[in-house]
């Protein structure tokens, strides 16, 4: 089928919407544990940018993984099909002029080259949510690690599957040693230059 596929050039460019909506657009991907604070802080930065009158639009596991990526498990391979969509998604929200917020634990390096090459270097800020695992497992917000450690639920990150920490991440949050608001303010500094 694909060498039938010929991609025709559209007169509406990304940078028209850019120009339209006066800022850039790219990806903010926050990576870290269950619990570590990805889905917390990444909501207070999409409100935070919607009311700086930005084109904003958040991807989080669960609302992608109960629409198109229904369907997918935690295996190896379906956590890496599940990133490999939600990349896709998230570049063609770039591609629509819209700084695009996507909140997933991500545990794997190679994985998250992936992302990096489909929405592009220049693109794409990846944000570590650092927070220990113990951190992580006393909040236990959603339960999940009480029935991880039961055998309850199976590949689950920081118990029976590996989290591996980005080792350069352009932004880096101790959940431990800062506040919800202040690791906002540093994200949204971050941002102020390639706004
Ligand atoms: P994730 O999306 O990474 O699974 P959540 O955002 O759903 O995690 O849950 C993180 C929990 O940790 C929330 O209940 C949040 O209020 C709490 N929390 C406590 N301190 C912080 C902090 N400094 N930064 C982010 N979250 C924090």
């Amino acid at each position: 089928m694909s060498e039938n596929i010929t991609i025709h050039a559209y007169d509406l460019t990304r940078e028209k919407r850019n120009a339209r909506h006066q800022h850039q657009s790219f990806v903010l991907w926050f990576t870290g544990l269950s619990g570590s604070g990805k889905s917390t802080i990444a909501n207070k930065v999409e409100s935070a940018l919607f009311e700086k009158q930005k084109q904003v639009y958040s991807l989080d596991g669960d609302n992608i993984r109960s629409g198109i990526n229904k369907g997918l498990g935690f295996t190896k391979e379906d956590r890496k099909e599940n990133l490999r969509r939600i990349a896709e998604v998230a570049k063609l929200f770039v591609d629509a002029g819209h700084i695009s917020v996507a909140a997933f634990v991500s545990p794997l390096a190679s994985d998250r080259a992936l992302v990096k090459t489909i929405i592009g270097e220049k693109d794409f800020i990846e944000i570590f949510v650092d927070t220990s695992l113990e951190e992580c497992e006393r909040r236990d917000v959603k339960g999940l690690y009480q029935k991880a450690r039961a055998g309850e639920i199976k590949n689950f990150t920081g118990i029976d599957a590996p989290y591996e920490a980005p080792k350069k991440p352009a932004i880096h949050i101790k959940t431990e040693e800062k506040t919800v608001d202040q690791a906002v303010e540093e994200i949204l500094n971050y941002i102020d230059n390639l706004i």
